[in-house]
């Protein structure tokens, strides 16, 4: 008897931190498109951002695994970081067709503003065939697919997910400012920035 394909959602992103938008889209996305599982896969070094600009790969990780807590269908995976260099979305997907075997069925998740820009990716050309491209958007963000190259429309997605209003930008200068970020993140990652003195420089 022929096997169903497996559904896996991967949800890409520096998550620098990760915070409560990127759960609850994440957990909106594997509803609406019937995915089995969702693997969060924090990048090691994205691609278009200096070193040095962001969180070192082990604390965004550690953060990503404790925010996920107890929900069954999300896992953490470590990919892009141990892979090292920077983090092209077509070697993920690549690399994790090779872990889960050729029955995979990839929504690759992420940020529309990086959606945008999907034709400037390492390989771009390649990326139709490997994977449906799902990008979330914050309230009051317009992106039409007019926006999306017309080579990436028939594999792309556009998600309004109303959470994503919290943005990890705006995490980040809360901290720097010493303002509060209860509700912004989940109880661990509050307690695990604050531990270990994350984003309190300029
Ligand atoms: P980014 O510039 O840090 O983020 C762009 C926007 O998208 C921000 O508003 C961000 O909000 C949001 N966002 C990012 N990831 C999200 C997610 N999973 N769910 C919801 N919103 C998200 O983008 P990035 O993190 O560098 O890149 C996003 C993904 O695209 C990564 O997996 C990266 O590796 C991939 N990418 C690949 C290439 C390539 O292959 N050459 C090039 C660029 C990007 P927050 O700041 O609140 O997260």
């Amino acid at each position: 008897m022929k096997k169903d394909l497996f559904k896996l959602g991967i949800m890409g992103g520096t998550f620098n931190p990760i915070h409560h938008g990127h759960l609850a889209a994440a957990e909106f996305v594997r509803e609406e498109f019937k995915l089995d599982e969702i693997l969060f896969v924090p990048s090691g070094e994205p691609p278009h951002k200096h070193k040095g600009e962001i969180t070192s790969p082990e604390h965004r990780w550690t953060m990503s695994l404790l925010a996920i807590g107890s929900n069954e269908c999300f896992s953490v995976s470590s990919v892009e970081i141990d892979r090292g260099g920077e983090s092209y979305t077509r070697d993920t997907i690549l690399e994790l067709k090779k872990i889960y075997g050729a029955r995979l069925d990839c929504y690759f998740i992420t940020g529309a503003d990086a959606i945008a820009e999907i034709s400037t990716w390492h390989k771009s050309e390649n990326l139709p065939e490997l994977a449906k491209f799902i990008a979330v958007s914050r309230p009051g963000y317009k992106l039409g697919m007019s926006k999306i190259d017309p080579r990436f429309r028939r594999c792309t997605y556009l998600i309004e997910v109303p959470a994503l209003a919290i943005s990890s930008t705006e995490i980040r200068e809360r901290i720097r400012k010493g303002k509060t970020i209860k509700y912004l993140v989940p109880e661990i990652v509050e307690r695990y920035i604050h531990k270990n003195k994350l984003y309190q420089g300029v």
